[in-house]
């Protein structure tokens, strides 16, 4: 660990605050209502597995600043990855 100097320490603790500060949901359809899991998922990959067991329709937002919004291009990316890989695995072990 070498010395951090006061810019550096405030641009680290920003950027933990800005982390901090947006979080990630889990949603899906049950019986046609849209429902999501109420959690505060520090991650994409968290809210993916939590939104798994509810069926194929069920999709990741984030909450940014207590606001919901629709993933960005790099977050759908990571949630596409984990579903189309999750089902690479699925089709492979029920062979
Ligand atoms: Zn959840």
């Amino acid at each position: 660990m070498g010395l951090l100097r006061l810019p550096e320490i405030l641009a680290s603790l920003l950027a933990r605050f800005w982390y901090i500060n947006v979080y990630y949901e889990a949603a899906w359809t049950d019986s046609w209502c849209h429902r999501h899991c109420l959690h505060a998922h520090q991650t994409l990959i968290d809210a993916a597995k939590c939104a798994m067991p509810h069926g194929a329709g069920w999709y990741v937002f984030a909450v940014e600043s207590g606001r919901p919004r629709e993933l960005n291009d790099e977050e759908e990316d990571v949630v596409n990855k984990f579903r189309f890989g999750r089902m690479d695995q699925l089709m492979r072990s029920s062979l």
